[in-house]
């Protein structure tokens, strides 16, 4: 049994993969291009933004999000303690101080009153000026965004929403990546919507910041390739991984996301009522790309990995260490402040349990028959 069985999936989707890949090869265009351009209009269609710019990874797309709203040193922005290290990383280094909010027991995502609290701390310590918050739609679940646009609109701050676990997931009827002022996907392998190596995406309503991404990835150009308006990156989506990702996409909208919803829904079933399994609210909708269960308190997790690790199911830790405890991130520690208590027992207790659209039921009650039997 795979953690995410991507062979599975090639396996159902090897005819069209391999007719995009050697379509591709024949064209003689491998970076950017038609194919590129196709794919881009087709997400933003899906997700209802007017604008995707698709980039090198959802790394530089965070970082490109930073760069167009002009945030650096005497900047602060919120992001919250338990997530990928990227949504940190990017902050750090565009040189604005990342201040850690902590997240929700049951989502696992940003909490509202941890971020209200966290600005007016940020405010009146007067050494940042509040300008973004980062909500991460962390596993494929949304961030609660009614409430935190609100606050973002209150303390006139800009939202980014990082999706790179989020494509396919919803409130409602409006889908995740149309949610942020700019928002931002990753096309990592293993991600619900990956590719064959890296690539990433942003989305946006706004012309101006529009163009300017745009130009941004392509070594700031200007009108013609040689004429460069600014100093940018290069940062481009190759034409074979957009064209994987047009195959991909329809398999995601088809059946993928309805299969790997029905398969959630069977851990809820079988999984015993002493792990506290991940909390959709009423009217959201994931796209699951992890299926984190929290252990009961005092399991020695390692242990646990060892023993199912011997029946043949692979578990990992999404994630071991919470933002504000990482050696990178250290001149960025709290103040003491800033509450993240929940973030860093989550880190203790989490653990991720093989999830994708291929997994059988068989496997499923294998998983949760083997966990409840650790109890
Ligand atoms: C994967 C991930 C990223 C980075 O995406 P890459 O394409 O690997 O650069 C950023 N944020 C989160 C939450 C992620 O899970």
């Amino acid at each position: 049994m795979q953690f995410r069985d991507l062979n599975r999936q090639y396996q159902a989707l090897k005819e069209e993969i391999d007719e995009a890949v050697s379509r591709t090869l024949s064209s003689g265009c491998f970076i950017m291009g038609e194919e590129v351009e196709r794919l881009e209009t087709l997400l933003a269609t899906y997700v209802g933004a007017k604008h995707c710019i698709t980039c090198g990874n959802g790394t530089d797309a965070l970082a490109l999000a930073l760069e167009v709203w002009g945030i650096g040193a005497g900047d602060a922005v919120f992001v919250p303690d338990f997530t990928f290290f990227a949504t940190a990383e990017v902050v750090a280094r565009s040189g604005a101080t990342p201040i850690w909010v902590d997240v929700d027991a049951t989502t696992y995502n940003l909490s509202p009153q941890s971020l209200e609290r966290a600005i007016q701390i940020c405010l009146a310590q007067g050494r940042a000026i509040p300008k973004a918050v980062i909500a991460v739609d962390l596993f494929g679940l949304p961030a609660p965004y009614g409430v935190v646009q609100r606050i973002c609109s209150q303390y006139n701050l800009l939202l980014l929403e990082d999706g790179a676990q989020g494509f396919g997931g919803a409130i409602g009827k409006q889908r995740t990546l149309s949610f942020g002022d700019i928002a931002t996907t990753s096309f990592f392998p293993a991600k619900p919507l990956g590719c064959y190596g890296d690539g990433g995406a942003l989305f946006t309503n706004n012309d101006t910041w529009a163009a300017q991404l745009r130009s941004l990835r392509q070594h700031g150009k200007g009108d013609t390739k040689y004429h460069n308006r600014y100093l940018g990156v290069n940062s481009r989506l190759d034409a074979l991984q957009a064209a994987v990702l047009q195959v991909k996409f329809k398999a995601l909208v088809a059946y993928e996301l309805q299969a790997i919803n029905h398969i959630a829904t069977i851990y809820r079933q079988l999984l015993s009522p002493a792990f506290s399994i991940p909390t959709v609210p009423e009217g959201y909708y994931s796209s699951w790309a992890q299926y984190t269960i929290l252990l009961p308190e005092g399991v020695e997790r390692g242990k646990w990995q060892d023993s199912l690790r011997q029946k043949g199911i692979p578990t990992m830790v999404y994630y071991p260490v919470p933002m504000h405890l990482q050696e990178a991130l250290a001149p960025w520690n709290l103040s003491d402040s800033y509450s993240v208590a929940t973030a860093t027992s989550l880190c203790r207790r989490v653990l991720s349990l093989p999830m994708h659209p291929y997994l059988t039921e068989e496997e499923v009650h294998q998983i949760a028959r083997e966990l409840n039997s650790l109890l």
